[in-house]
């Protein structure tokens, strides 16, 4: 669906399905030089990435390997703890394999920092991150994400795979969640 079909639950567009892919198309680039020569394996993180890993990885010009990883992390309401419980392991050993995290957002941090100590215990080459945002409270924690596609403000964001109660993943374009929505 098109911003404009539920426009009364956002109170702005803040990425278009167009800038996105523009995006994915600079960080697709800069992918293949930096991993030029090694082989490559993109682990989504469910479900939030699944509509940026399947535009991402058509705009590699190269050839990639896709797993799916599910994990949850415990809070109180909105907010992560950073008590992590894998809901859905990795299919493949990723001993010597040259792994990037593919992820929606990063907020707090918490989910990321752990999922990328739990993958580099398992002896992969490396470990990276890419995440399509980032909000302004992940400076603080002590996660490096190597490509990032947009710092964006402090607002519940909703779209391009981003839910809000498994609802508005299928939004093209990305938007600032209007609080009429969740009272
Ligand atoms: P954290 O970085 O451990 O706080 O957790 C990040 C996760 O929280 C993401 O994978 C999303 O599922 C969720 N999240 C954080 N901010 C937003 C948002 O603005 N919209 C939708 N989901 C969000
Ligand atoms: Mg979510």
């Amino acid at each position: 669906m098109d911003s404009k079909d539920v426009a009364n639950d956002l109170t702005k567009v803040l990425l278009t399905e167009k800038e996105i892919l523009a995006r994915l198309e600079e960080l697709a680039h800069q992918i293949e030089v930096d991993y030029e020569g090694k082989d490559l394996l993109l682990v989504g993180v469910l479900k939030g990435a699944t509509i940026l890993m399947s535009d991402l990885t058509r705009a590699l010009k190269r050839q990639v390997e896709v797993e799916w990883m599910a994990v949850s992390s415990y809070g109180s309401g909105t907010k992560s703890s950073g008590v992590v419980r894998i809901l859905k392991d990795l299919d493949a050993d990723i001993t010597n394999r040259n792994v990037l995290i593919i992820e929606d957002i990063l907020d707090s941090g918490l989910t990321l920092s752990w999922l990328q100590s739990n993958l580099r215990s398992r002896s992969a080459a490396s470990v990276e991150i890419l995440t399509l945002l980032r909000k302004p409270e992940a400076v603080k924690v002590d996660v490096e994400a190597k490509y990032i596609g947009f710092d964006i403000p402090p607002e519940f964001v909703v779209g391009y795979g981003l839910d809000y109660a498994e609802k508005y993943r299928n939004l093209r374009d990305i938007g600032v969640l209007s609080p009429v929505v969740y009272s």
